[in-house]
């Protein structure tokens, strides 16, 4: 599995110098699976830059689009993807079951709302819908990913791939409650993956003033870690406000943290751009 970042960012896309190492787009995964299918989770701003990435090698886009949820920050890129301009581009939405409904939503609707200048049905790629992952367990190729629901207002789903021995998880836009009865459940979903991407868009100070907002702070994130056995934990959902220097400071608090419990955890912020291999 290789997994490339192409938006980590929460909230609302935040270019500028403040935020050139870990990135100002927000949440847009491409995940290579063994068996050579290509799955993207959500479409945030950070789809646009993958868009143009399939353009330049020429490639012919055929992808499962799994989406979290439909806030505007996981959706905001669609109408710039520019695969979906092309005949021979076909994109399978599956996850969350109002995603369709959310891509749609940022194109003209049948009555001309004005929020953009194409209407979804002019679009010429073939986009369709199913909610697999929901039901069951979605096999691609050998490759299974099971769903989790979310902590987060109006919901969302967390998605786990597993390859032979190795596993991802993901979940973004996700409220831990670490002494609360739905922990237990993110552990066991976790439970000694190789990789765990985790929302830890606030710090354990500014967590009190935004418990229900649906986000966690990096603290529970490695709470959470720590208990499911996880080999590296990603930061995630980086917040608006957060420079890189606060980014690479949290970094090291959670390296502190690591080593007062003798954990051999690696932790690392996500970082646009960068490249995972599992
Ligand atoms: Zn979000
Ligand atoms: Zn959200």
């Amino acid at each position: 599995m290789k997994i490339k970042f192409w938006g980590t960012r929460g909230s609302t896309p935040v270019p500028g110098k403040d935020t050139i190492i870990y990135g100002g787009n927000t949440t847009c995964l491409e995940i290579d699976l063994r068996g050579g299918k290509k799955v993207v989770i959500d479409a945030g701003t950070g789809i646009r830059s993958l868009g143009n990435h399939f353009e330049s090698r020429r490639e012919v886009v055929d992808i499962h689009l799994l989406m979290t949820h439909i806030h505007w920050d996981h959706i905001l890129g669609f109408p710039f993807f520019f695969p979906i301009y092309r005949s021979s581009t076909k994109i399978l939405v599956d996850g969350y079951s109002l995603g369709m409904k959310g891509l749609r939503y940022s194109f003209d609707n049948k009555m001309g709302d004005g929020f953009f200048p194409i209407r979804f049905e002019e679009l010429k790629s073939d986009i369709q819908f199913d909610s697999k992952v929901t039901q069951s367990s979605l096999e691609i190729d050998g490759t299974l990913i099971d769903s989790i629901p979310l902590r987060h207002p109006q919901g969302g789903l967390g998605f786990r791939f597993r390859e032979e021995h190795k596993t991802l998880v993901f979940l973004t836009d996700n409220e831990l409650d670490v002494t609360g009865n739905s922990f237990g459940d993110y552990v066991e979903f976790c439970q000694g993956a190789d990789i765990l991407i985790h929302d830890s868009q606030f710090t354990p100070e500014e967590i009190p003033r935004h418990r229900g907002w649906g986000h966690s702070d990096y603290q529970s994130a490695l709470d959470l870690a720590f208990e499911a056995h996880v080999k590296k934990l990603v930061l995630f959902h980086h917040a608006p406000e957060r420079k890189d220097s606060d980014i690479i400071k949290i970094a090291m608090l959670c390296q502190d943290s690591v080593s007062k419990r003798g954990s051999s955890l690696e932790v690392e912020p996500a970082k646009e751009n960068s490249v995972l291999v599992l």
